[in-house]
């Protein structure tokens, strides 16, 4: 393409119309894809939502419920609000079903490969106008979406967890990534009542990139006993003046997912700074991922959750 051609399929581009977001498909049923499901659901779009367990898709739809119901309680929605949000929501193991969505958000588990097999999977079953959005924490968008029919219809869309709470979403343009989608994506996160943070594509984006490494140097602080896990928390929490400790908050978003970060940085960097504590990786080797698990830095079996060491 010449110079000339570029500008005119450029101008096309920034002038075509943004597609409309009807019906929206989830891909993963854990902590992100629940609360994804649960905002949009709630935003008033029908949404079917799709996991390899049955029980993560059962356990999703209680995890909702329960979310709604503190909702309510709070006066921030109504009951009929969320009896009809519940009502816009079905869960499927089968990917025929997101044959008329206009968006599917993938929020599987932090590894390329599962990712990569998910959208493989996915394509044959998609109408050519819908969109792809990855919820990944730190995978290049770029590299996704090469590996699909339609890169220029997928993009970074990177809610915080737990969703319904947190105000942002981070949309990361991979290269090929058009504008109308690019418009859409935005569209979409205002409409859920979030504001966007733009965020080129590099490992971990903006804020993994800054926060997982923070995270690992804590437990690098624990691995090292420069502090207990109670003491680097409230360090933390009273001397930064952070809302939770960073262990406690590695418990939160999974040990499993951190150490992913961690490797996505230290692979996509080529950097040392980046290297994953011994003892993170330690930890998701015993399967202790933290509170999905029940045990990580705390075991959340007791209550108040005991620091394990
Ligand atoms: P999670 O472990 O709670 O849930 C992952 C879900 O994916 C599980 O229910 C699992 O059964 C499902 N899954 C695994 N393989 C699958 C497949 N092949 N097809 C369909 N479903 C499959 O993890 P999570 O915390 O919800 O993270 C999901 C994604 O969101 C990850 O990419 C993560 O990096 C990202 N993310 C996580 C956080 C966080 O704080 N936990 C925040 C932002 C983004």
């Amino acid at each position: 393409m010449n110079v000339d051609a570029r500008v005119v399929a450029a101008t096309a581009d920034s002038l075509a119309p943004t597609p409309e977001i009807g019906r929206v498909g989830v891909i993963g049923a854990g902590q992100m894809g629940n609360g994804i499901a649960h905002v949009c659901s709630l935003a008033g779009l029908p949404v079917v939502m799709l996991d390899i367990r049955q029980e993560a898709l059962d356990k999703a739809l209680g995890v909702m419920g329960g979310n709604m119901d503190r909702q309510v309680k709070r006066g921030l929605i109504t009951a009929e609000d969320k009896a009809a949000a519940l009502a816009r929501i079905t869960t499927t193991t089968d990917y025929a079903s997101f044959g008329d969505c206009d968006l599917v958000v993938e929020a599987a588990t932090e590894k390329e490969d599962i990712k990569r097999a998910v959208f493989k999977t996915l394509l044959p079953h998609l109408s050519p106008r819908c969109m792809l959005a990855s919820n990944t924490s730190s995978i290049s968008i770029t590299r996704l979406a090469a590996g699909t029919d339609r890169p220029e219809k997928f993009i970074g869309m990177h809610f915080m967890n737990p969703v319904p709470v947190m105000k942002l979403v981070e949309v990361i343009r991979g290269i090929a990534t058009d504008e109308p989608t690019f418009q859409a994506i935005v569209g979409l996160a205002h409409k859920l009542g979030k504001q966007t943070s733009v965020s080129e594509d590099f490992p971990a984006f903006i804020v993994n990139r800054i926060l997982v490494p923070m995270i690992n140097e804590a437990v690098y602080a624990l691995y090292e006993g420069v502090g207990t896990v109670g003491a680097i928390d409230l360090a933390m929490r009273l001397g930064a003046n952070h809302p939770m400790g960073p262990l406690e908050l590695a418990d939160f978003i999974g040990l499993d997912t951190c150490l992913s970060i961690m490797q996505v940085l230290y692979e996509g960097l080529s950097d040392s700074k980046y290297r994953p504590c011994p003892l993170l990786v330690k930890y998701v080797e015993a399967g202790w991922l933290g509170r999905k698990t029940r045990r990580g830095f705390y075991d959340y079996t007791q209550d108040p959750p005991r620091p394990t060491r």
